[in-house]
């Protein structure tokens, strides 16, 4: 196998937790920029297993599967594994020590007053009934990023602000164990000595998706997504399910809802986009139904090669493959993140060895 000489390339770490499926969201968002970076970056896609037990504790067989549904999602989307790293969260242990070595970075209440957090617990009605361990995932995420200190990192527009924090812990790592000052500019963290460069965020083509609800965010714990494993007449029956409150094919429409978010991500033509929102905007005999009807052929066009790789992954022999390619990579993830580990404990005077980790045949 062909392991990314990530020395030399430029890194990119992001990723998904297994609480469902991938989605449309997901593609626009992050996994079309994934996809194209493949070959200026070394790219470290995280599955964050152990995040998912923040919200699902009781449901291990869940995460499980939904583990092994989104490696599968990737492969069928275009993530190359002899190009890209699989990293499965509970199999890098660095990544859990870091994440107890930033807790103490940052102050309780800026945890808790991270927006993404507090939209989240308000969606996904959590109301007062969450986990200690969930906000922490917040501070679990900084550490998932650090860990393989990278210069990108390809998000949703939702994820931002959990980028700054990540980006802010850095900085006081760096201030606190390496005395590089958080004035610093970014690029020259590490000439300075610092251990960790402080990374940025790169938001999609559409950095907010939003449902088949037409006003939360496709979120795939919300129930108002399309998969990226969608049939066609799911995908149909889905778009049928979005109201837009217009009542007929002469009213005026608002090119700024969700079905037009839809238009404007998927159809590739924009001479074709233009003369759709041209014509609803008028209300120029066109119902949402039309509208609909070629969001679906759009959409047909993008999904239709990932649904054909898809298959092949199906079944047991699937997941024996997936399996392998994730035993792999988990060698190649802990290497990375045992250096930096091993870098942060030394600049924290905690230096007493180098450890080596291997997955067992
Ligand atoms: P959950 O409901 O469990 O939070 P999710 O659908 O939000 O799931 P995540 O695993 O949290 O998915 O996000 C994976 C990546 O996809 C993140 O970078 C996130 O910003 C991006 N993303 C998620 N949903 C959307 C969306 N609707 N539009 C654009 N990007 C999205
Ligand atoms: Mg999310």
């Amino acid at each position: 196998m062909n392991v990314p000489s990530s020395s030399q390339r430029p890194r990119i770490l992001t990723g998904d937790t297994p609480t469902g499926r991938l989605h449309i969201g997901h593609w626009v968002g992050s996994l079309e920029n994934r996809v194209r970076l493949q070959d200026d970056y070394a790219c470290f896609f995280l599955l964050a297993n152990m995040h998912a037990f923040t919200t699902r504790a009781d449901r291990p067989d869940d995460i499980r599967r939904d583990t092994l549904e989104i490696a599968k999602d990737r492969l069928a989307a275009g993530i190359d594994p002899e190009r890209s790293t699989l990293v499965l969260e509970t199999e890098i242990p660095a990544i859990a020590e870091l994440s107890w070595y930033f807790a103490m970075l940052l102050p309780f209440n800026r945890v808790m007053r991270n927006p993404t957090l507090k939209t989240e617990i308000e969606v996904k009605d959590l109301g007062d009934r969450y986990s200690f361990g969930f906000p922490l995932y917040a501070v679990g995420q900084c550490a998932d990023i650090l860990a393989f200190r990278p210069d990108l990192v390809p998000v949703g527009e939702d994820q931002v602000a959990h980028i700054e924090m990540c980006r802010e812990v850095a900085r006081r790592f760096n201030w606190t164990y390496t005395k590089v000052a958080p004035e610093m500019a970014d690029d020259d963290h590490l000439a300075h000595g610092g251990v960790f460069g402080i990374p940025k965020a790169l938001v999609g083509r559409v950095g907010r998706l939003p449902g088949t609800d037409g006003k939360n965010k496709m979120s795939k714990s919300l129930g108002n997504v399309i998969f990226l494993t969608d049939s066609t007449k799911e995908i149909k029956r889905k778009l049928a399910q979005i109201y837009t409150g217009r009542q007929s094919m002469t009213e005026p429409g608002d090119i700024t809802n969700a079905l037009f978010t839809y238009v404007r991500a998927f159809i590739k033509d924009p001479a074709k986009v233009a003369e759709l929102e041209d014509r609803y905007a008028r209300g120029d005999e066109i119902g949402d139904g039309h509208v609909k009807a070629d969001i679906a052929t759009a959409l047909e066009e993008t999904l239709a090669p990932m649904r054909e790789r898809r298959a092949a992954l199906d079944g047991p022999a699937g997941d024996a493959r997936v399996l392998e390619i994730l035993r792999a990579h988990t060698d190649r993830a802990n290497a990375v993140a045992e250096e930096t580990l091993y870098l942060a404990k030394t600049a924290m005077r905690l230096d007493f060895g180098l450890r080596d980790l291997r997955m067992r045949p």
